[in-house]
């Protein structure tokens, strides 16, 4: 029950289930718990000043102008009165107290809590390089973020996108079609390399290339130069300075965990958690971009997930294990991605492959890899090719051992290479 007080001067609000982060994960925490009749209150306490939103657009449909805000948010303003989930906006957790089973918020509200959930996701990792804080250099992780940035765009002509992953990709898509000059730097010998084999990269490389992206690959940045505190350019390692407008950070996030280490929680690289999302504190549960897990998709090591799939399937754990019926976390990740017209959707973790089978013409533009693993299926990325998406999760949940020429056999559907 909520119940509110003072101590010490201090306001004091408690519930029985507080929420840390309203981002995916949190949002689907209360969502299913309610669905579950879980009757007890709910708060969910978020920094950001919005209700709960979709992130995923914002590097797509929002920064193209296609999209508009209110209909990423994941439920309108009355879903969450009606299911009575107090909605604490604007407020970031600083501190966690697990044996008085309080939070203390930066505006020094204390809320005590009957089960604490962690779902605070993650931050943008910022350049640490000189002039990474100049005006002109953004992230794209809230819609604040999209917000300046897009505020930014008429005067913009040429924009640095810093880092080849699936985010600052789908912002050079989006830039180049707004007719930006858009130049991609990437320290590593090709796009997508941390999550994607070789023939992916090449495909979406040469797609960008097509587009006029200029491709800048085994690049380090080594200062962000600019006049009277605003961007000019990107200083490389050997000196050489590539003229902008604006600069477009996409190298990854750090998990927002401080507050639950400092109060005793195992982890590191974001909290770790057992199968059920428990924390290493009693009563406490950590979820989605910040829960660091044991995947039985990654051989059991300790992985984080960043994907709208992880977010709401832990969601969901966590919902089972509060409302009486604990289930482990076996769920199969996938993923996807909007780059020009091109819908990629992937399922499994290709990470550790040691065998890529290209099924179908990539120059058709629809076309999928799978992902072998000593014989076996581990994963799969459909370039609009929604069928073999379909058709092909099953292969990679039972690691399927297919002969690599009928995998490439597109006369063969892969629902009939199941085991
Ligand atoms: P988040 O959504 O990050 O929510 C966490 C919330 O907690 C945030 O609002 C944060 O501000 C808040 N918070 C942090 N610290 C505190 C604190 N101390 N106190 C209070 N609040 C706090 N995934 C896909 O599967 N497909 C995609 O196509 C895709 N595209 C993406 C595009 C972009 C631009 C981005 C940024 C992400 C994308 N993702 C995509 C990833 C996906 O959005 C994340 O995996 C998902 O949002 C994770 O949900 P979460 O709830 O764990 O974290």
């Amino acid at each position: 029950m909520l119940q509110a007080g003072r101590s010490g001067g201090i306001r004091v609000q408690h519930y029985d289930i507080v929420i840390v982060g309203g981002g995916h994960a949190g949002a689907n925490l209360a969502i299913g718990l309610r669905q579950r009749k879980f009757a007890g209150s709910i708060a969910i306490v978020g920094e950001e000043p919005e209700l709960p939103y979709e992130r995923p657009p914002l590097s797509k449909e929002y920064l193209a102008g296609e999209k508009p805000f209110e209909r990423m948010l994941i439920r309108p303003a009355a879903f969450w009165q009606e299911r009575e989930v107090a909605m604490l906006t604007g407020h970031c957790v600083l501190a966690v107290d697990a044996e008085a089973h309080t939070v203390t918020t930066a505006a020094g509200l204390a809320i005590g809590y009957g089960e604490l959930v962690w779902a605070a996701g993650g931050h943008a990792r910022r350049l640490s390089c000189m002039g990474g804080d100049l005006a002109g250099v953004h992230s794209v992780r809230s819609r604040a973020d999209v917000d300046r940035l897009m505020a930014e765009l008429p005067t913009t002509g040429r924009v640095a996108v810093i880092g080849g992953g699936y985010i600052g990709l789908e912002a050079a898509a989006v830039l180049t079609k707004f007719g930006k000059t858009v130049t991609l730097f990437e320290t590593q010998d090709r796009v997508l390399a941390r999550v994607a084999g070789r023939a992916l990269s090449h495909f979406y490389q040469e797609e960008h290339r097509a587009h006029g992206v200029e491709l800048r690959f085994d690049v380090m940045v080594d200062t962000i130069v600019g006049t009277n505190g605003r961007v000019t350019g990107v200083r490389l390692a050997d000196g050489e300075i590539s003229p902008c407008d604006m600069v477009i950070v996409g190298i990854g996030i750090v998990p927002a965990v401080g507050p639950l280490l400092a109060a005793g929680a195992e982890g590191g690289n974001g909290v770790a958690v057992d199968e059920y999302c428990r924390t290493s504190l009693p009563h406490v549960h950590a979820i989605g971009d910040c829960a660091l897990h044991a995947n039985p998709f990654a051989d059991n090591l300790p992985i984080r997930l960043e994907s709208v799939q992880n977010a709401n399937d832990q969601a969901t754990i966590v919902a089972k294990a509060l409302t009486g019926a604990p289930e482990p976390y076996a769920a199969v990740p996938w993923f996807w991605s909007n780059q020009y017209d091109l819908k990629l959707q992937t399922v499994g973790l290709s990470a550790g492959h040691d065998a890529e089978v290209v099924r179908g013409d990539p120059a058709s533009r629809s076309f999928s890899i799978l992902y072998l693993k000593e014989g076996h299926v581990v994963a799969l990325d459909c370039v609009n090719s929604t069928r073999d998406y379909v058709q092909g999760r099953a292969l990679v949940i039972a690691r399927s051992r297919v002969a690599a020429d009928r995998l490439a056999d597109t006369a063969i559907p892969l629902k009939d290479m199941a085991q």
